[in-house]
């Protein structure tokens, strides 16, 4: 059975004000009319009104094809119908605040949790992509022939190295997805960039159409240079921020991708005091996303390329005690 769709009333409220607005700015004036008449109608009543509103912003909602972004979507991963029982979309303050959560409980059917800000409906062709890219990764995560752990051990030898590896199977599985959406037409892919800078990675993971949870982590531990040969400890730790904020720039500099003006933080370690022995963890005392966008391993800082905003806090803190700074911003 596929699986029951559940929209937050207010979201569809939002949302349809906001189609219908649009509509109106660009010279159709007539359904934003239509749809205040329909509700100075509902004003009247004596009863039912909250009810009512709800039903006529619901219909409004589905008559617009703003339900069936949805429901078309589910119906292209069926590999979901039966093993998710619920996706419950509820409104998100911000497109940066935008999620997607999947719960799943012991013996029965998983539950999609989906948060979007209501201007997502605006970008139809960009909710899509979204959609497609989260179920489908909803899809790998209840395929038992993806054998997805939450709770698989990563295996670096530092709680950042484990973070730089789970960043980098973040990467590659992304990579992965956007090569079978790619595969199916549809409007994603990774960037060139990605391809290039995950050392080779990127191909292997592209060019199969089956991997497990386990494969893709194994992949992400693979520490070697271009040329195959291996890197040591430290190599990988300075190597894969960078790696890693190329492959997300590769990601979003498709033109058919996530619209974004990302910019990133990159660390040269060769720069950095704290990687020299000398004891500075100022961009890091800085970083308004300490200890998601800059973690520390063994006092020495790491700049996770998926969490950083680039706002250049860090690259002004470095430039107080170091010149020239041993951040840029990408
Ligand atoms: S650019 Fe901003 S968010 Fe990124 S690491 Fe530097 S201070 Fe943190
Ligand atoms: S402020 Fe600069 S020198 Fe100090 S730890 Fe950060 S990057 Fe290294």
């Amino acid at each position: 059975m596929m699986p029951e769709l559940h929209m937050d009333p207010e979201l569809m409220e939002e949302a349809v004000f906001l189609v219908l607005k649009d509509q109106e700015a660009s010279g159709n004036p007539a359904p934003l009319k239509d749809f205040h008449e329909k509700r100075d109608l509902i004003y009247e009543r004596k009863e039912g009104r909250e009810e009512a509103f709800t039903d006529l912003a619901a219909q409004t909602f589905r008559g617009m094809g703003l339900e069936e972004l949805f429901t078309g979507r589910l119906r292209e991963f069926p590999g979901l119908d039966g093993r998710l029982r619920r996706v419950s979309v509820r409104s998100s303050e911000s497109r940066k605040a935008e999620d997607c959560e999947l719960f799943v409980s012991k013996g029965s059917a998983a539950l999609l949790l989906v948060g979007l800000p209501p201007e997502r409906f605006l970008d139809r062709p960009g909710l899509m992509t979204f959609l497609r890219k989260e179920l489908m990764r909803a899809d790998d995560m209840l395929d038992p022939a993806f054998a997805y752990d939450r709770r698989r051990t990563i295996g670096g030898e530092s709680p950042m190295e484990d973070e730089l590896i789970r960043e980098r199977f973040r990467l590659l599985w992304d990579l992965w997805m956007a090569a079978r959406m790619k595969r199916r037409g549809w409007p994603t892919a990774p960037g060139e960039a990605g391809h290039r800078k995950l050392n080779g990675l990127s191909e292997v993971v592209t060019g199969r159409e089956h991997w497990t949870q386990e494969e893709l982590l194994a992949l992400a531990k693979t520490a070697r240079d271009k040329s195959g040969a291996g890197m040591d400890r430290r190599t990988f730790l300075r190597r894969a921020p960078q790696e890693l904020a190329a492959g997300v720039r590769g990601l979003f500099s498709d033109p058919a991708g996530p619209k974004t003006g990302q910019r990133l933080a990159v660390l040269d370690v060769a720069r950095c005091l704290a990687w020299s022995g000398v004891d500075c963890q100022l961009c890091h005392l800085r970083c308004p996303l300490r200890e998601k966008a800059i973690l520390l391993d063994s006092r020495r800082p790491v700049i996770v390329a998926s969490a950083c905003d680039g706002c250049g806090i860090c690259v002004k803190a470095c430039e107080a005690v170091n010149q020239p700074a041993a951040i840029r911003i990408i």
